[in-house]
């Protein structure tokens, strides 16, 4: 039988008992200092990003200005590996779910992760995940409730983008173009920072996908030492999943708040906005009945979120199987909306979209190999006051 060049150069490897370079899994620097280790001209990690973020092209043979000989060795030592699309769903809005398999369990077997292409008039947002489950654990949100498994690699991060161009027919210009990206898929990605920034960095370069900084978000739970660190290393605009005014609340429904409580996690949003590339921070609120939806938790937003600049966005809760939480009555969230804007705060309401696909915010599950990690994860990064709280967290 023959076999792909993917599939031979991880033979090849495997003989000489290294693993192929993905080559997805490197932005520009990771890219020339791979060229450079295998005594070639930097200058090749251009050319490779133009065929593969530009041309959509991941076959070296296809490769015409790299030369034969590159092209070959290339074929030995590296693979081009994005996700594999298991499953297409397209909602009636036009919102479209992938079910991306990972390479772990040899595709389909093992791990995979959701990614989600909003279209708007104006713009198509991409929504990429950048774990396999999440540890946090938030109570109102299925990615949570389904355990925590793996990171993911850079090169299954950018992959998802690269395999949703090509799906949208890698149009530059059409309807159909992804404007924008945002890390609000499965996942906490302050939690993956060594693989989700080379992601970010091939999402901004102009020899990848030349997205302008505000047009791509990363979105956290509130891990403050992240959001630093994120801060002095690249320009992207924030998003901060806040749903409670005070910590007392906010403990019940985003367990990390024990370890960064809101006032900690308000100083590394003012220092984030503080920087000039980053002029504002957005907030999401899932408005949930009866838990964080009453004119008084408003005003008190409003008291929090007075002197920081950023946008509101209010998120009406999205129900999932097992969960005891229902959404907003539409009166209550517009009150609150009202409340908000009235003192002050810029608020959106975000309406839900691929609903008959599952496809909105908190209902993305994929599929999680090892479920029972999640506490050894907890471990390794220290976060040990979560694990304590999973109980509480879940039984308000
Ligand atoms: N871990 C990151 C990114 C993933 S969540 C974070 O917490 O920000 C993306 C957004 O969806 C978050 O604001 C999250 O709070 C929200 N969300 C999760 N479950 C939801 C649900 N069931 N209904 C509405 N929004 C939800």
């Amino acid at each position: 039988m023959k076999s792909t060049p993917a599939e031979a150069a991880i033979r090849y490897a495997t003989a000489m008992n290294t693993r192929p370079v993905n080559l997805l899994d490197h932005d520009e620097a990771g890219l020339r200092a791979f060229f450079a280790s295998i005594g070639e001209q930097p200058f090749r990690a251009q050319q490779i990003l133009k065929w593969v973020y530009h041309q959509g092209v991941m076959d070296f043979a296809a490769m015409t200005n790299l030369g034969v000989d590159l092209r070959r060795r290339l074929q030995e030592l590296a693979v081009i590996e994005p996700p594999r699309v298991l499953r297409e769903q397209v909602s009636l809005d036009g919102t479209t779910k992938w079910l991306m398999g990972l390479c772990d369990g040899g595709f389909g077997g093992g791990n995979a992760v959701e990614t989600v292409f909003i279209p708007e008039p104006n713009r198509g947002t991409l929504c990429i995940s950048s774990q396999v489950g999440c540890a946090l654990n938030c109570s109102f949100c299925s990615t949570g409730a389904q355990g925590f498994s793996r990171n993911l690699t850079t090169g299954e991060i950018i992959g998802q983008v690269w395999q949703a161009a090509r799906a949208l027919g890698h149009e530059r210009n059409g309807a159909r173009r992804i404007t924008n990206v945002v890390l609000m898929g499965m996942g906490e990605p302050l939690l993956n920072f060594d693989a989700v920034v080379p992601a970010l960095s091939l999402l901004r370069d102009d020899l990848g996908y030349g997205l302008a900084a505000k047009r791509v978000t990363l979105s956290t739970a509130g891990l403050v030492p992240g959001i630093d660190r994120l801060r002095d290393t690249i320009d992207v605009a924030l998003a901060v999943s806040l749903h409670a005014p005070d910590d007392a609340l906010r403990e019940t429904l985003v367990p990390l708040n024990r370890k960064y409580p809101i006032r900690e996690l308000m100083r590394a949003c003012a220092d984030y906005v503080s920087d000039k590339h980053k002029r504002s921070v957005t907030f999401e609120y899932t408005l949930i009945d009866g838990v964080n939806d009453h004119p008084e938790q408003a005003r008190a937003l409003v008291k929090l979120l007075r002197r920081m600049p950023s946008k509101l966005n209010l998120i009406p809760f999205n129900p999932f199987p097992g969960t005891r939480y229902r959404c907003s009555p539409e009166a209550r969230i517009r009150e609150f909306q009202a409340i908000v804007m009235a003192g002050g705060l810029i608020a959106t309401v975000r309406r839900t979209r691929g609903e008959d696909i599952d496809a909105a915010c908190g209902q993305l599950v994929g599929q999680v190999l090892d479920r029972t990690r999640r506490s050894r994860m907890v471990r390794e990064t220290g976060l040990t006051t979560i694990a304590g709280t999973l109980a509480d967290g879940a039984s308000r």
